[in-house]
């Protein structure tokens, strides 16, 4: 497949910001800026109306009040007493940078525009006629020549439920990339479902806590809806809660907090068994819970008896005082101390057993399901497609065996013990012809894993479809680019469970507050486009299934049935969410099924891959290096991948006001540079005669790439970091900056198959600003 270059995209800069100072500074603190310190709240200039939406940048759903005048949006608030954009009821609702980033999204004339298809080499503007009946005609043609198993469905991220529906389940591929799993947080979504607290057992019951450890996670500043960062400040303004971060790099959490332990990366393991250590030595566990509700105790006391915290002074270079500490505070406040826990720990080689081990500590002290601890949130449930579908349709990827799980060539990776395909395991699938297609919505799997394999891979495939707002990587490469309105532009539907709701089930949803602007659609449309054109193409007349809704609204009051509920109920004019059950804490007490195991050899297939991977099924502590990079030798320097309040899922860089802000927030906005910057201590820079504001070049032993230094304490000596999703792949405009998985291969958790995000590198200047 040949490329184009970029159509219809203007590299003009920054033309929306320095008015983002305001912002910038708002920004500090948890990341909110409320409606008060933001834009006013009305609009000055005329009448506007309102309406709502549901914030999708980093994909959770804050509420947002949008005020619309002659069909745009001209401002942006919080909804106050959100689920996810509140501290509850009767506070205010905020939107960080990235969700009032969509006022400029919505209106952002770097979108793609018009849909287009490549022809003869080049991306070429189609009506939406031309474009489904294009898509329909090589879907068919690709399953003749390849077969449906060999198209990837990449459409994760997705908050449309009918993307499986349409992908798996009528065209026939079973193969899907898991990105959940495999590019943010496997080890502890999988570890947490094993464990038996499920996979959402990251975030704890923070207003009701007393003792809260962000490990590994800055969690003020980068967030999973603003609730948290209120729930931490509620809980240590309202119960004087401690709070202390464990992260090698001083964050803006860290800063906040009553203690920072500079651990050392990747050797959060060794750090929880030696808290386990003490827990359990000093009897400060909680005895009960350990005897009655759990599983495999004594593997975990042995592992931790192992790691005294001398030994694990040593490993994580944190004082043994200090581990007894923390060790005691967290002991003696459950079960009113909860443990949050994300990408940090997950990101590397040996991310599945440190999660295990820092997992292991909630059940220790017995907080699980209780006040102020680890909580088992629940979901609002809503009508699956299959219940409020009328129709009978085949799901043709039913018999279909994923070729993860069907060929030889992988049987290498224990991690084909899960179903879904490894990201870094794509590429190699494609060299051995067992993938040839890709559909990939909102999202850009070239800066996610080994970069340049993948861009090898795009280029190989016989089709690639893109479903996306923006051009990037994937958009700029494809045979079909679908444009997808923004998240003000369409009906939204959401549930979630962790909130600042602790005991109830909620929904969110809102109807379009502006019409999609240019030529695009919402991908609701866009799918039913599909669905129709292929029951053209082909005939069957299962295709036409979304032909018994009028609308997305329709298909969404046909979920909401079972509550009672419509969308109108919801967006209500006032708000636009609904709490629609409570629920108690201790749930395991009336689950005779609950365990809380220590020790995974119940579970067959993870212990099958543990003992291919060379682990065990106990907590356990396995060193650096095992897995993963070793750092040394011309590769002195040990470098990570970190997201930031600014920029999540690596996807919201085309934003001038985002890149605006974060040059300001690290005191570089005089440069004309507005990519990532690499961070490096003082102690590292100096030998090497670097300062801030100076571009460098990083090298790996399989990539390089360059970007702007910034020097500063706030980094661990020996370790460098910058933030994820730019340069040239990306959908930064003007490709400032450096897609940081060009410094990687095919580096992954041998479990769970996450994108190890730490490799060894050696950094200079590149000699010149
Ligand atoms: S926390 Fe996430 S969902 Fe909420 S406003 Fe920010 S980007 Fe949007």
């Amino acid at each position: 497949m040949s490329t184009g270059g970029r159509d219809g995209t203007s590299l003009t800069r920054r033309t929306l910001l320095k008015a983002g100072g305001a912002a910038a500074g708002a920004a500090a603190l948890g990341g909110c800026l409320s409606s008060g310190d933001g834009p006013a709240d009305e609009p000055s200039g005329g009448e506007a109306t309102t309406a709502f939406g549901n914030c999708w940048m980093c994909s959770h759903n804050c509420g947002q009040k949008a005020y619309v005048r002659d069909g745009s949006v001209v401002n942006l608030t919080g909804v106050d007493g959100h689920p996810r954009g509140s501290a509850g009821p009767d506070t205010e609702g905020t939107l960080c940078p990235k969700g009032l980033a969509q006022l400029d999204k919505t209106h952002d004339p770097k979108r793609i525009k018009e849909p287009h298809v490549r022809k003869n080499g080049e991306l070429q503007k189609v009506s939406w006629d031309e474009a489904f009946q294009y898509t329909a005609q090589r879907l068919v043609e690709f399953k003749e020549q390849n077969g449906a198993e060999t198209l990837l469905d990449a459409t994760s991220w997705a908050e449309t439920p009918i993307f499986s529906t349409v992908w798996r389940e009528l065209y026939g591929t079973p193969e899907r990339i898991s990105r959940g799993i495999h590019v943010c947080a496997g080890p502890t979504f999988v570890t947490g479902g094993m464990m038996g607290v499920g996979s959402n057992n990251r975030v704890p019951d923070y207003q009701n806590s007393k003792y809260i450890i962000a490990w590994g996670r800055n969690q003020l500043n980068s967030f999973a809806g603003q609730f948290e960062a209120k729930g931490t400040l509620e809980a240590i303004e309202k119960n004087g809660a401690k709070l202390v971060t464990i992260d090698p790099q001083h964050t803006i959490t860290a800063e906040k907090s009553d203690k920072w332990l500079p651990i050392k990366p990747r050797t959060d393991g060794a750090l929880a068994l030696a808290m386990a250590n003490v827990i359990i030595e000093e009897e400060l566990y909680d005895q009960e819970f350990v005897e009655n509700y759990t599983y495999g105790f004594d593997a975990y006391r042995e592992a931790a008896a192992d790691m005294p915290p001398e030994e694990a002074a040593e490993i994580t270079g944190i004082p043994a005082d200090e581990i007894r500490e923390v060790a005691r505070g967290f002991a003696e406040a459950a079960p009113q101390a909860g443990i949050s826990v994300w990408t940090g720990t997950s990101q590397m080689g040996n991310g599945w057993k440190a999660t295990q081990n820092i997992t292991a500590l909630n059940g220790l002290v017995g907080n699980i399901d209780r006040p102020g601890g680890l909580r088992l949130w629940e979901y609002a449930s809503t009508a699956s497609f299959g219940e409020v579908c009328e129709m009978d349709y085949t799901n043709r990827a039913e018999f279909k065996e994923p070729a993860i799980t069907k060929y030889d060539e992988y049987s290498d990776y224990p991690v084909r013990h899960i179903t879904d395909i490894a990201h870094n395991l794509v590429p190699e699938m494609v060299d051995n012809g067992h993938i040839n297609g890709i559909v990939v919505h909102h999202d850009d799997p070239l800066k996610d894993g080994n970069a340049d394999a993948w861009i090898e891979a795009i280029e190989k495939m016989d089709l690639v479809l893109s479903i996306d707002a923006y051009w990037n990587g994937v958009s700029r490469n494809a045979d079909i680019v679908l444009p997808e309105a923004t998240q003000l532009e369409k009906d939204t539907l959401g549930t979630g469970n962790w909130s600042a709701y602790p005991n109830h089930k909620w929904i969110t949803g809102s109807k379009a507050a502006v019409d999609p602007q240019w030529n695009t659609k919402p991908d609701f449309d866009i799918l039913v486009g599909i669905a129709n054109a292929m029951a053209e193409e082909t005939g069957e007349e299962d295709w036409t299934v979304f032909q018994q809704w009028d609308d997305h609204e329709d298909f969404i009051d046909d979920q909401l049935s079972v509550l009672d509920l419509t969308l109108e109920d919801i967006d209500s004019g006032e708000v636009n969410y609904e709490l629609v059950e409570s629920y108690d804490y201790e749930k395991w007490k009336d689950n005779d099924n609950f365990t809380f195991r220590f020790d995974l050899d119940q579970v067959g297939s993870f212990a099958q891959a543990a003992e291919e991977a060379g682990m065990t099924t106990a907590p356990e502590w396995i060193p650096p290096g095992e897995y993963g990079d070793e750092i040394g030798g011309d590769y002195p320097l040990e470098f990570y991948d970190v997201r930031s309040v600014f920029f999540s899922h690596g996807s919201n860089q085309p934003h001038d006001r985002l890149r605006d802000q974060f040059a300001k927030r690290n005191r570089l906005d005089d440069e004309d540079y507005r990519g990532n910057y690499l961070h490096l201590n003082p102690a590292d820079a100096e030998p090497r005669g670097i300062e801030s504001g100076d571009m460098v070049r990083v090298e790996s032993r399989t990539g390089s790439g360059e970007l702007m230094a910034v020097v500063s304490e706030r980094a661990r000596p020996g370790f460098v970091t910058a933030e994820y999703g730019f340069g040239e792949t990306s959908a930064t405009p003007d490709g400032e900056g450096m897609n940081t998985m060009t410094l990687h291969d095919k580096q992954m958790d041998p479990i769970t198959g996450q994108v190890d995000r730490h490799i060894a590198v050696e950094v200079e200047s590149a000699g010149g600003e």
